[in-house]
């Protein structure tokens, strides 16, 4: 089969790879369409210790069954060849004391496709069958392959937490951004403010209702402060713009470590939580919201490119892409 592979930093090709072999409890499927991570993106420059070369990328997708193992067949009558599903690509024990308790981020044992395993940026990928979901009618197969990053933004908004009429500031307007912002509007938030540098993004904001804002600027204080990108100035704005005894939540991971003002959190009685992943019940409120349409990326926001324009696409987003999302096409499943 053709995948693109990574295969030193900035260089990733189209390469002939031997098509998975899918073990019992697996299914294999078919790529429709496999979006490009912000997360893979530190992956392609070589600057991600969980990514190492040689590696298929890709784990927000959409495809259709093709095989089944025997004993996914006997555990998931559901799935059947020719499903249109989406999949959950954080393999995880389903034994442990947090798999157990509906805290699968956290299980010891987790392996996530594109990084430990092999990815979606490939005409085929291997998938535990506990992990595939059937997707409803009503939902095209590009939107179904948002289901992981409208996961993660799902997750946010739970430990979040909003309660009605709380304010909430979100720095990072790229897809994780655009996404928490919808995820936290589902609780009636009286405003939800966006910073971001990038004046094509914060339009992007302003038509999800939310109100841009340059940091630099303005002077205004939040109940909660999501970090959607990682680094340390904007972590560090999150934690200044908190109002006393609010909750900031940490979701990206761009820089390892940051100074943080630790003296001053404690004396305003500030609350912070990472916020990593999502569990199973995350993944099926985040596919159940955009085959509702109340999770969303606007067309216009969105591009589709082939397998073989992959590393050039790699490179546009890591330069600033006027899109918010793209997604390969391995093959010629929509
Ligand atoms: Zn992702
Ligand atoms: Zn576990």
């Amino acid at each position: 089969m053709k995948a693109l592979v990574y295969e030193a930093p900035y260089q990733m090709a189209v390469r002939d790879v031997p098509q998975p072999t899918i073990a019992v409890d697996e299914v294999l499927i078919q790529v429709a369409y496999s979006g490009i991570c912000g997360s893979e993106l530190s992956g392609f420059e070589g600057k991600n210790s969980l990514r190492k070369p040689p590696l298929i990328m890709g784990h927000e997708f959409s495809g259709v069954i093709t095989e089944i193992g025997t004993q996914a067949a006997a555990a998931r009558p559901d799935l059947q060849v020719g499903s249109r599903v989406t999949a959950n690509p954080l393999v995880t024990c389903g034994q442990c004391e947090y798999c157990l308790s509906g805290r699968h981020q956290l299980c010891p044992k987790r392996k996530l496709l594109s990084a430990s395993l092999p990815g979606s940026n490939a005409e085929y990928v291997a998938v535990a069958a506990t992990n595939v979901l059937v997707l409803p009618d009503s939902i095209a197969l590009n939107i179904a392959s948002l289901t992981e990053p409208m996961a993660c933004a799902v997750h946010t908004a739970r430990i979040a937490a909003p309660r009605p009429g709380e304010t909430a500031l979100v720095v990072g307007a790229g897809p994780i951004g655009l996404m928490t912002i919808q995820a936290l509007a589902v609780y009636g938030l009286k405003t939800i403010y966006c910073a971001d540098l990038n004046a094509e993004r914060l339009a992007m904001v302003e038509s999800l209702g939310a109100v841009p804002v340059n940091l630099k600027e303005w002077t205004g204080s939040v109940d909660i402060a999501v970090d959607a990108v990682g680094a340390s100035a904007t972590r560090a704005s999150c934690a200044k713009v908190v109002r006393p005894g609010g909750r900031v939540i940490w979701v990206g991971l761009h820089e390892a470590e940051s100074p943080l003002p630790i003296n001053d959190l404690i004396r305003r009685e500030i609350v912070a939580y990472g916020s990593f992943a999502y569990n199973p019940l995350d993944f099926k409120a985040a596919l159940d919201g955009l085959a509702s349409g109340a999770f969303a990326l606007q067309p216009a926001w969105t591009r589709v490119e082939t397998l073989e324009k992959g590393s050039a696409c790699f490179e546009e987003l890591l330069h600033g892409s006027s899109v918010s999302k793209i997604w390969l096409q391995p093959g010629v499943l929509a």
